[in-house]
């Protein structure tokens, strides 16, 4: 269970939020779908590496926040 691991990552609180049927604004839903894309960083908190996804650019954890062309 993703929720077991890592306690103080990004998007948690949020996708446990998202979970109770609780709104969340645009910011708080991104960090809660990565949280949950990433499958609760069981592995650690590294960055996502899926450049060609459209929420990467705001994804946890990027070293930095430029956008490859
Ligand atoms: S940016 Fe990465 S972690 Fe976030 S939804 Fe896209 S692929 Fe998943």
């Amino acid at each position: 269970m993703i929720l077991d691991k890592c306690p103080n990552c990004p998007g948690k609180k949020f996708y446990i939020k998202h979970k109770n049927g609780e709104k969340l604004i645009r910011e708080e839903a991104i960090l809660a779908h990565c949280f949950s894309c990433m499958g609760g960083y069981v592995d650690g908190k590294e960055p996502c590496e899926i450049k060609e996804c459209c929420l990467y650019p705001f994804s946890p954890f990027q070293r930095s926040k430029k956008i490859d062309k």
